[in-house]
């Protein structure tokens, strides 16, 4: 087993957003140096942290003068080429490894993945061609969804086959990509599961959250989850198992559809902080972002224990504007990104209320 990143190290980050951010301050407040490596000047990830390369994912001659001047490298944004982090895997511990992101990268991946390990999904099949599309949409059936394999967020990349849409249409409006036709699951609810996993193998979940999207985009998540105790053991053992056969070192989201008999689908997962797991900064012992650089940095993990209930909603976009309002409420926990530009879209930042636990 590698020796722990002691203190004063410098932990090197793909990716210069939110998540980069939050996980830079978790850092500084252990004692650590953060390098941002994005494409992005002035990036939120730059702001807070002691050095940034502000040059492309494929630039390979940044990419080495960036891993050696760092003693560890993790990301909060996975969709970079595998050259480049292959390229990285040679100079510098790589924490998840490039291994880890092939697979979360690419949707067929992930779902062959789940389902290898016995963890069921939607029901689903591989589009290379209008054909195939016509074929897997008579088995599986409309309501569905094609999305594409690679690089698809927030409901990017993706289209509802519905009784009146024309395939060949659907097919074109993905650029022609190769993609994947999903089942459409009429679900109770989705919730997601964040665990850590240390380079000894130890794990520690958070409770899973509950989510609500609006636009494709996370609107709100919410904790306790409103799901029975057999649902959130068997959320729980997902991520768990995943995380094991990954042998992931860091975090890992795993996002699940849970349906109207309480059984859970895998959508998809990330291996990174996410998202729906920012209520656990101000509800649990140690948050996400911490935990995430203990893992990365082969420290011991933190109790993931919840402390309070949480509601956390995101500021999208304008929704930002109303800082003020928000603030003006004490209980509310504003956190903002640094984003100069509120796009129609943009997580600008989100806010967090927290009541005695309950549960
Ligand atoms: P994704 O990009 O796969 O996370 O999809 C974004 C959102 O679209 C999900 O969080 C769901 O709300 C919805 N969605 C995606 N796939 C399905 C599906 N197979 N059935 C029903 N809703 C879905």
């Amino acid at each position: 087993m590698t020796a722990p990143l002691a203190p004063g190290g410098t932990i090197g980050i793909i990716g210069g957003g939110q998540l980069g951010r939050m996980a830079a301050l978790a850092a500084a407040r252990l004692g650590y140096r953060v390098h941002v490596f994005c494409p992005e000047a002035d990036s939120p990830a730059q702001q807070v942290s002691a050095a940034a390369t502000v040059a492309d994912y494929t630039d390979l001659a940044a990419l080495e003068a960036f891993a050696r001047s760092v003693d560890v490298v993790t990301f909060e944004f996975e969709n970079i080429p595998a050259d480049s982090v292959r390229l990285l895997s040679s100079l510098v511990p790589v924490r998840p490894s490039w291994r880890v992101l092939e697979v979360a990268q690419d949707r067929i991946h992930e779902k062959r993945f789940f389902n290898s390990i016995g963890i069921a999904t939607a029901p689903w099949a591989e589009i290379a061609g209008p054909e195939q599309l016509r074929e897997a949409v008579a088995r599986i059936g409309r309501p569905s969804i094609l999305k594409t394999t690679r690089l698809g967020y927030d409901g990017k990349g993706q289209v509802k086959i519905t009784e009146s849409t024309d395939l060949d249409q659907a097919w074109s409006y993905m650029g022609n990509a190769v993609g994947v036709l999903e089942g459409f699951i009429d679900f109770a609810g989705e919730i997601s599961v964040i665990v850590a996993r240390g380079l000894d193998g130890a794990m520690a979940a958070f409770d899973p959250a509950w989510n609500v999207h609006a636009n494709h985009i996370l609107d709100t998540t919410t904790i306790p989850a409103p799901i029975s105790d057999a649902t959130a053991r068997a959320a729980l053992e997902v991520a768990r198992r995943a995380a094991e056969a990954l042998d992931l070192v860091g975090l890992l989201a795993v996002e699940l559809f849970v349906t109207k008999d309480g059984a859970i689908l895998a959508n998809e997962m990330a291996p990174r902080p996410h998202n729906s797991g920012h209520w656990t900064i101000d509800a649990c012992v140690t948050d996400q972002f911490e935990q995430f650089v203990r893992a990365v940095c082969g420290l011991p993990l933190g109790s993931p224990a919840r402390h309070s209930d949480a509601v956390m909603r995101n500021l999208i976009g304008d929704d930002v504007n109303d800082w003020a309002a928000i603030l003006a409420d004490p209980d509310a926990k504003l956190h903002l990104y640094g984003k100069a530009e509120a796009r129609s879209g943009r997580k600008m930042g989100h806010v967090t209320r927290i009541r005695p636990r309950n549960s």
